[in-house]
C-alpha cells in the first residue's frame, strides 16, 4: 500500500484568482437534463447572447490570466451559437473545453466544433443524471456510453478526452472500476474526474443572512433539507481506487480556503498501457510542467493536448528530476527485460482528477477551493461558479451564523 497522503508531500498548484490554469464561462443555464447535484436551476432558452459572452470574456481577460475555459451550463451544447462561442474563446489564444452531457453531440456537430477550435471536451457522465433509456443503469453500465463518447472524438482527433463522475455515498464503491476503465482505454481517455457530492444543508442550529438581513434558503437550488451524504472527502475516493491499484498516488493539489490538509483538487497522473500501470509521477513533475509552461506562455498548464500525453517514454527522461517518474521508469524497464515487445508499445500519461466541493464548516464558514478553477463572471465580477445562485437569488453571498443558543448542532 502507498504512503499516506500529505500535503506537505505534494506540490501546491500555483494556481490563484488572477492567474489560473482554467476559467469557467456559462453561456446557459438551460439543460436536455436533469442531474442530481447539479447547482444551476434548469432555466429554457436562457442562453446569453454573443454580446453578453463577449463581456464576460473580457472581463476573465481583464481580471485573470487563464489557459483553458471550459464552457459549461446547462449544457452549452443547447445554445444555438455555440460554434461562434468556442471560436470567441480560441480567437483570445485560450483553449475552448466544452464540459457537457453529450446528449446534443452528432457527428456534424463534433466536426463543427473542431473548426470552430475546441480543444476538449469533458463529458458527465454518472448513474444521478435520469437519462432517457439509461434509467436504472449503473456507473459501470454507463462505460459503454462513456466509450461511444471517447471513440468519436478519438476518429476526429486531437482533441483531449475527459469524463467526469459524481461520486455519491452508494457509488463510491464502484470508483476504482471506473478507474479501471480508464486504464482500459489509456489510449484515447485523458482525464478521470470524481467530484464529491455536495450540496447546501439547511442546518439546524444555523440561521442564514445577506449583507445582514435574515434569509430563507429555500430559493437556492442546492440548498437541500433531507439527510444526504455530503461528507465523502477526496482521501475516502484515494483509499476507494487503492483498493484496485494499491500504489495509487497523487502528486498536486488545491487546499481548502478553511483547512490546509484539505483536498479540494487532488491530482494524480499515470504512466501506463491498457494492460498495465507502471507507475505514478511525482510532485517534482508537475511543478516542473506548471513552471516551464508558465515561462514559455505566461500561464498555467490545462488541458495537455492529446499528441503529448501518448510521448510516456519521452517524459521518462525527466527520472532523475522526480522520484515518481524514477520508480516508473524502473518498472517500465525490469518488464522490458522480461517482456521486450513493451519496448514497441506506447506508453500514455493519464490524469484522475479528484474534487471536494465546498464543505459546510462548523462555525457556518465554507471550505472553498483556494486559487478556484471554476470562477465564471457575475455582474463584471469574478464569482465562485458553484454559488451563483446565492448572487442570482440574494444579491450577495449568504452567510450562516449558528444561533446563539443552538451552535455547531449541524
Ligand atoms: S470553489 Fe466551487 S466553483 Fe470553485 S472549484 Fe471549488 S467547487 Fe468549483
Amino acid at each position: 500500500m502507498a504512503a499516506p497522503v500529505r500535503h506537505t508531500d505534494l506540490y501546491r498548484l500555483p494556481w490563484t484568482l488572477p492567474d489560473n490554469a482554467i476559467s469557467w464561462l456559462e453561456p446557459t443555464s438551460m439543460c436536455n437534463l436533469y442531474c442530481d447535484g447539479c447547482y444551476r436551476k434548469n432555466e429554457s432558452n436562457a442562453h446569453k447572447p454573443l454580446d453578453v459572452v463577449r463581456q464576460e470574456l473580457d472581463t476573465f481577460n481583464r481580471l485573470r490570466k487563464t489557459d483553458g475555459v471550459s464552457i459549461a451550463g446547462g449544457d452549452p451544447l443547447v445554445h444555438p451559437e455555440i460554434e461562434k462561442i468556442v471560436e470567441m474563446v480560441a480567437s483570445d489564444g485560450q483553449k475552448p473545453i466544452i464540459n457537457t452531457n453529450g446528449l446534443a453531440l452528432t457527428k456534424e456537430k463534433l466536426l463543427a466544433l473542431k473548426k470552430a477550435g475546441v480543444a476538449g471536451f469533458t463529458f458527465h457522465i454518472d448513474s444521478g443524471q435520469n437519462r432517457p433509456h439509461m434509467k436504472g443503469k449503473t456507473e459501470l453500465e454507463l462505460n459503454d456510453l462513456r466509450l461511444h463518447y471517447a471513440r468519436m472524438l478519438a476518429d476526429v482527433g486531437g482533441i483531449s478526452c475527459a469524463f467526469n463522475a459524481t461520486v455519491y455515498g452508494h457509488t463510491l464503491k464502484l470508483v476504482p472500476e471506473i478507474v479501471a476503465w480508464g486504464q482500459e482505454h489509456i489510449d484515447i481517455v485523458n482525464i478521470m474526474v470524481f467530484i464529491a457530492y455536495r450540496a447546501a444543508p439547511v442546518h439546524k442550529g444555523y440561521e442564514y443572512f445577506v449583507g445582514g438581513k435574515k434569509i430563507d434558503m429555500s430559493p437556492i437550488t442546492y440548498a437541500i433539507q433531507k439527510d444526504r451524504e455530503i461528507t465523502i472527502m477526496s482521501t475516502d475516493i484515494v483509499d476507494e481506487i487503492r483498493t484496485k491499484y494499491p500504489d495509487f498516488m497523487p502528486s498536486a493539489y488545491l487546499n481548502s480556503t478553511e483547512r490546509p490538509d484539505h483536498f479540494k483538487w487532488l491530482l494524480t497522473m499515470r504512466i501506463g498501457t491498457k494492460d498495465r500501470i507502471y507507475g505514478y509521477v511525482g510532485p517534482k513533475f508537475m511543478e516542473l510542467g506548471q513552471t516551464l509552461h508558465h515561462l514559455v506562455k505566461g500561464r498555467y498548464l490545462a488541458y495537455t493536448k492529446p499528441k503529448t500525453l501518448k510521448k510516456g517514454k519521452s517524459m521518462l527522461l525527466f527520472s532523475p528530476l522526480d522520484k515518481g517518474l524514477a520508480r516508473t521508469a524502473s518498472a517500465y524497464l525490469h518488464q522490458a527485460m522480461l517482456t521486450p515487445r513493451v519496448l514497441f508499445q506506447r506508453l500514455h500519461l493519464q490524469s484522475v482528477m479528484i474534487i471536494q466541493p465546498s464543505d459546510f464548516m462548523k462555525n457556518g464558514a465554507l471550505g472553498m477551493c483556494d486559487g478556484c478553477p471554476d470562477i465564471t463572471v457575475y455582474d463584471n465580477k469574478l464569482v465562485w461558479s458553484c454559488r451563483m445562485d446565492e448572487l442570482i437569488n440574494f444579491g450577495d453571498w449568504v452567510r450562516a451564523v449558528p444561533e446563539a443558543d443552538g451552535a455547531g448542532k449541524s
